[in-house]
């Protein structure tokens, strides 16, 4: 309950804010985030140094020439740009590493206003109330289309199903403190799936619910080819039932191999010898396919444990609109 001891003026709020060509957007969600950290910090609920982080992924639009006027209109905002576009994930990730040491709560919200602002006081009242983790939920998902939906409630389903714990409904609009943030920055996968992990770390956390609204403006950056790139992610990183079913595949296969066997065996010394090229061709197909389904799979890990083994950067932080040793 350490939280609420603090004096609650001294709380510092970094709103995180990932964006990848999002000029359309920009200026209406930051006018609408300055609101709110102003709001915030008139009812003493958050610090007068609470800022919004932009995250700039690399965008090919004028994003980052946004981000550096509106650095320069408001104290409140800065930003940070990355090298290359690296993903939703990296972005918010790269934001959150670089206000670690300097925040006492943390907010990553997407850019294009879809994730309802007012939810920000509720997640910072949860947090005062002694909350280390506050996890934005959805309501619905009538605005989303009916393919976006059922695809994402089928994404959950199937990862509960795994065995990893992820929040139903919950995107990437959460309130993280300090110390979720610096135990997240030992999560050093390269393969993120940032909602996956957080309820990995533990601490008390609790759900705040809104309304998803419709983009702002501009268009998804997640097509379906994305989107079924981070549920294959989300389900490979957190997750090694894929092997274990392949292993009781396995089992069962040999099984029915074994008996295969011995009717093999007992029709020969009955001198029914005649096997049919059909039920051979059949056999050797089937296990065709499933030796090469099961190498797949096992290539996929193999894959990961590759990718994590170089210890790659998973940024590059190119530019800052702010003294990085400043506050
Ligand atoms: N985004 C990003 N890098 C990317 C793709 C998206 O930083 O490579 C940001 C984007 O600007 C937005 C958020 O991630 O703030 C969510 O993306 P989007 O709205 O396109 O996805 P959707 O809401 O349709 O799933
Ligand atoms: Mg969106």
């Amino acid at each position: 309950m350490e939280n609420s001891i603090e004096n609650k003026t001294e709380t510092v709020l970094f709103v995180i804010v990932p964006c990848y060509n999002e000029e359309k957007v920009l200026p209406i969600t930051s006018e609408l985030l300055l609101k709110e950290i102003r709001y915030l910090a008139e009812k003493e609920k958050i610090s007068d140094k609470s800022r919004i982080l932009f995250v700039d992924d690399g965008s090919t639009d004028s994003t980052w020439g946004i981000i550096k006027n509106l650095s320069i209109e408001d104290r409140h905002y800065i930003g940070i740009s990355l090298s290359r576009n690296r993903g939703h994930q990296n972005a918010i990730l790269a934001g959150l590493m670089e206000v670690k040491d300097k925040c006492d709560i943390s907010i990553t919200i997407d850019c294009d206003g879809q994730d309802d602002i007012e939810a920000v006081e509720k997640m910072v009242d949860a947090y005062l109330q002694g909350y280390d983790v506050v996890y934005g939920v959805r309501n619905e998902r009538k605005k989303d289309s009916v393919f976006k939906r059922s695809s994402a409630q089928l994404f959950y389903k199937v990862l509960n199903k795994l065995g990893a714990e992820v929040i139903y409904n919950h995107a990437d609009y959460r309130l993280l403190s300090k110390r979720v943030l610096e135990e997240f920055s030992n999560y050093r996968e390269v393969n993120l799936f940032i909602r996956g992990l957080i309820p990995l770390i533990g601490f008390k956390s609790t759900s705040v619910f809104y309304e998803r609204q419709e983009r702002l403006a501009g268009k998804s950056h997640y097509p379906i080819g994305k989107m079924a790139g981070l549920a294959f992610d989300g389900i490979t990183s957190l997750s090694i039932a894929p092997v274990r079913m392949i292993i009781w595949l396995g089992f069962i296969v040999s099984l029915f191999s074994f008996i295969g066997i011995i009717w093999v065996i007992i029709g020969a010394l009955m001198g029914n010898t005649v096997t049919g090229w059909a039920s051979l061709i059949c056999i050797v197909c089937f296990l065709g396919g499933i030796q090469i389904l099961s190498i797949g799979v096992i290539g996929e890990y193999v894959g990961k444990i590759y990718m994590e083994a170089k210890h790659r950067p998973r940024y590059v932080i190119e530019e800052r609109t702010f003294d990085e040793n400043g506050d």
